[in-house]
């Protein structure tokens, strides 16, 4: 996948996508990240990307013109022809659609992803109405600017491309088995793969009960775990 991250603030990038599965990831060809300077789209002697708004009101806002000619100079296709071909371009918003693990992973089948991040007091409308498919938010509270919900988003994308991820089961304990006195749960030590199985989904089903209720209502379980599920709440189960 490539993923271009549209920014007045270029070096911010350094850092976030330097660790880690995402910088496994783009040494091994599985992404690609590029930076882009919006204001090299700028032509003014002092590469002005801002304006006021129309109508007044408080603070400044990113103009249209960088913002579309540096899409433009990226290649992308036009609107209509982007979903096919598998390319989005998303516009960081405080009020776009809220950016989740299933959005990251419609958005981990794209081969061409460009994140525009705003700045200042946003971002000139007809970006969002006419240049970017999307407008997604990172959550429910207000940024200075878009590149923190970019690299988010970058993430959590890259994660889920097919190889990046080395080993995607994890293990709840390592070793030493006894630490100052906290011992490891007897089963995973037993080497009985079918116990393991079973008592991890115990505590994952444990866990999404005490902190994240909300989601058993809308998840779809299989009859095993409908079985465990009743056991636990009725106090059956033991783990
Ligand atoms: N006046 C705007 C806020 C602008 S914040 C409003 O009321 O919505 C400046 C920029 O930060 C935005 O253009 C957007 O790109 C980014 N931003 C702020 N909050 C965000 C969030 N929750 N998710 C993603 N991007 C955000």
């Amino acid at each position: 996948m490539k993923i271009d991250i549209v920014t007045i603030f270029p070096d911010f990038f350094h850092g976030p996508m330097d660790y880690g599965i995402i910088r496994r990831a783009r040494e091994a060809g599985l992404v690609t990240i590029e930076v882009h300077d919006l204001r090299a789209f700028a032509h003014d002697k002092h590469r002005t990307v801002d304006d006021r708004p129309f109508g007044g009101g408080e603070g400044m806002v990113l103009k249209p013109e960088p913002i579309f000619e540096c899409i433009e100079s990226l290649n992308v296709l036009p609107l209509e022809q982007r979903c096919e071909a598998k390319q989005n371009v998303v516009l960081l918003s405080a009020q776009g659609k809220r950016f989740d693990q299933q959005v990251a992973w419609e958005l981990a089948n794209l081969k061409r992803m460009v994140l525009i991040c705003g700045r200042y007091e946003g971002v000139d409308e007809r970006v969002g109405e006419y240049l970017a498919d999307c407008e997604l938010s990172i959550g429910d509270y207000v940024l200075s600017g878009g590149e923190l919900g970019a690299a988010v988003i970058a993430d959590a994308v890259t994660r889920l491309i097919p190889g990046a991820v080395g080993n995607e089961a994890s293990t709840h304990y390592t070793r030493p088995a006894d630490f100052r006195g906290m011992q490891v749960p007897e089963v995973l030590v037993s080497g009985n793969h079918e116990e393991i199985r079973r008592w991890r989904r115990i505590i994952a089903l444990k866990k999404t009960i005490r902190n994240r209720p909300d989601l058993l209502s809308e998840a779809t379980l299989n009859d095993v775990d409908k079985a465990l599920l009743a056991r636990i709440k009725s106090g059956t189960e033991k783990i």
